[in-house]
């Protein structure tokens, strides 16, 4: 099956007279005929569920449909896409292990790693992706267990070379963990080249329309687990009677683990009814994705003529830092999510922002209705000017999710702001 195929068929097939669209199992138990049989669920040996708290029917229909989308062998929703990448790393890392880390992540991935696992004892060294590689291997340490990047960092918009950084990772014997939610399946899939865990915000363009807060993770079920790194995946989990996750479950051992002990230990796994609303949205993700990229394409080249427009960021774009590598990782386009810079710095910025009539100012990204962010004024809003350029970011940048309004209506209404600003 093709991807836009496997976005409506993948995860879920009715039996004969049963729903045609996914049923909602809202339900947090399971009925079972025997001790035995619940004996096995507990033992691992037994496929079934046992607790919403680790698995659900409506839930594992979308994680086996995302798996799917990814080419993965296997997949776990979360609540968020904080809760997709704390697990993710708590799987394999622990207190006194060391990740080496894209500087070019979201925020909230930076809080999670420079503070709260340092806080627990994991430390993180952040490096720039476009380094040359002696220099990025230099950041490596023999208690390095893991490598992390974003497809498309938000809110850099710039593009991780991922072939190169996992065949770093892999020297190294640690696997590479990519964040992939701007760019979405349909955009990119990062173990095509080489990644070994993707991860997902859910929440952004696979939810689509800004109704469900949810993250995935996706186990590419290809890292060896087995060459000395990782004994909590070869040695007995003292938690399951001594399961031991290669042995017993393959190529599915980083995402077994991942459910069977962070999971049921974190507690952060989607309700039913979320995972429906979220498959409604992977079911037109494909003609969403296009229409995003398309309109975008337009905003950007708009942008890039306008007068008052000092530096546009969109990787597709002729001139920009991120062209080859989008050429390479992201044929199909490079989503909604375009940065630019007004000239006339943070006031113009202002200016502009609370001038937009069609667009929503709002702390969101890759929507389906377009908005927009100045950082200056508010993620980054502690920062002076001088910390602001240090950090990249341009006093007058603004974060332009592009939706899926009519492009003559969106550049209207880029122009009408612009004028104002
Ligand atoms: C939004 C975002 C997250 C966090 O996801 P939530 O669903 O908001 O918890 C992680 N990574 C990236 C790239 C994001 O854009």
């Amino acid at each position: 099956m093709n991807i836009e195929t496997k976005c409506l068929h993948a995860g879920y097939t009715p039996g004969n007279g049963e729903p045609r669209v996914l049923p909602i199992y809202q339900s947090t138990t399971y009925a079972y005929d025997s001790t035995e049989h619940v004996q096995g669920l507990f033992d691992l040996t037994v496929d079934g569920h046992m607790y919403s708290r680790i698995s659900n029917p409506t839930v594992a229909a979308v994680e086996d449909k995302i798996a799917a989308l990814c080419g993965g062998v296997g997949a776990l929703c979360t609540t968020s896409g904080q809760a997709a990448n704390l697990i993710a790393i708590l799987t394999i890392l622990k207190a006194g292990d060391h990740i080496v880390s894209s500087g070019a992540v979201y925020g909230g991935t930076t809080n999670l790693l420079a503070v709260t696992l340092a806080r627990l004892g994991i430390e993180t060294t952040f490096i720039n992706s476009a380094d040359e590689e002696a220099v990025i291997r230099r950041a490596f340490r023999p208690n390095t267990r893991l490598v992390i990047g974003e497809t498309i960092a938000n809110p850099a918009i710039t593009v991780f070379d991922i072939e190169k950084m996992a065949a770093i990772a892999h020297s190294f014997g640690v696997p590479l963990l990519v964040d992939n939610t701007f760019a979405t399946p349909i955009l990119c899939r990062p173990f095509e080249y080489g990644a070994d865990i993707v991860t997902h915000s859910t929440t952004k363009y696979m939810d689509g329309h800004a109704a469900t807060v949810g993250g995935v993770i996706v186990d590419s079920g290809r890292f060896d687990w087995t060459g000395g790194l990782f004994p909590e995946m070869t040695e007995p989990d003292k938690s399951y009677h001594g399961v031991r996750y290669v042995t017993d479950f393959g190529e599915k051992a980083f995402i077994t683990k991942a459910r069977v002990q962070m999971m049921r230990d974190i507690g952060a796994y989607p309700q039913a009814t979320t995972a429906f609303l979220l498959n409604l949205g992977l079911e037109t993700l494909p003609l969403r994705m296009e229409r995003h990229c398309a309109n975008a394409q337009a905003a950007a080249e708009y942008l890039s003529r306008h007068p008052k427009v000092e530096q546009v960021n969109y990787p597709t774009l002729p001139g920009d830092p991120s062209h080859e590598l989008a050429q390479k990782y992201l044929p199909g386009g490079c989503s909604g999510v375009v940065s630019f810079a007004i000239r006339g710095g943070r006031d113009a910025a202002v200016r502009f922002i609370d001038s937009v009539k069609l667009a929503t100012l709002q702390v969101h990204v890759a929507d389906i209705r377009t908005c927009v962010l100045h950082p200056a004024s508010s993620t980054h809003r502690q920062l002076t000017d001088e910390q602001l350029a240090a950090a990249g970011i341009h006093p007058g940048m603004i974060r332009l999710s592009v939706g899926l309004e009519h492009i003559s209506d969106i550049l209207a209404d880029l122009e009408q702001a612009l004028s104002q600003a």
